[in-house]
């Protein structure tokens, strides 16, 4: 076996225990399996991994690097998948994201909302996004996220743009706590957005690490690294 087919039977295996894992923990809570969107978080790692999940059948992959994103993309050249970013968003970036990204499951404020809006614009795209919210209510650990108690006001400030649509909200639990009550308070937080913004349908939350509750708190969208790809070898932590 060559490397490349080594490596795409590594992935193939662990694409397999992960949809089997996605299955048994909507099964577990009365969940239909096809109500969860895996999206794989292909940061560095190769654009090679990529293109094996697709030919695998992964519809969707996340990045949180802009020049790395941007430059998968464009490997990727018209390959069908869509692309989120799940990154810490700067301004200045903003513009570069809305060119290639789908769906930004990153925003957390104002600025960072009229940035991607007019890099969309200038781009000629339409843009989806997520709103990121903190639920570590720890405001000295400088996390990202918006407050809870701010989405609905920020959801509306992103409503007034044409070029952005409104998906839905998207968190990472907070280190250390068992996940499963700030995954509680994300959907009943997601509730709220539909009741004003009924199509913000997307809950991204859950990791290779706490994927199951957050299935079982609502979850439409878990973003999974380290279970599909393996390890981060320390080489490529950059
Ligand atoms: C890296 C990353 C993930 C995936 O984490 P794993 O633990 O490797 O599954 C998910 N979400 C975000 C925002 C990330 O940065």
């Amino acid at each position: 076996m060559s490397a490349t087919e080594q490596r795409i039977a590594e992935l193939s295996a662990n694409l397999e225990q992960v949809r089997g894992a996605i299955v048994q923990a909507t099964v577990d809570v009365g969940r239909d399996p096809s109500s969860i969107t895996l999206v794989a978080i292909t940061k560095n790692r190769p654009v090679a991994d990529v293109l094996a999940l697709a030919a695998l059948g992964v519809t969707d992959f996340g990045e949180n690097r802009d020049q790395e994103a941007r430059a998968k993309h464009e490997q990727c050249g018209e390959l069908a998948v869509t692309w989120h970013f799940v990154g810490q968003l700067q301004r200045n970036k903003a513009a570069s994201v809305a060119r290639y990204a789908d769906i930004v499951e990153s925003v957390d404020r104002e600025a960072l909302v009229e940035a991607l809006a007019r890099g969309a614009q200038r781009a000629g795209r339409s843009v989806g996004v997520a709103l990121q919210v903190d639920l570590g209510n720890d405001p000295a650990a400088g996390r990202a996220g918006v407050a809870p108690q701010a989405v609905l006001a920020l959801a509306d400030t992103l409503a007034r743009w044409p070029q952005l649509s409104l998906r839905g909200l998207m968190a990472v639990a907070p280190l250390g706590v068992d996940p499963r009550g700030p995954f509680d308070r994300l959907y009943e937080l997601a509730r709220q957005l539909q009741g004003e913004h009924p199509a913000a349908t997307m809950i991204s939350a859950g990791m290779s690490s706490d994927m199951a509750a957050a299935i079982a708190a609502g979850a439409t969208h878990v973003r999974i690294g380290t279970a599909l790809l393996g390890p981060r070898r320390a080489a490529e932590l950059t």
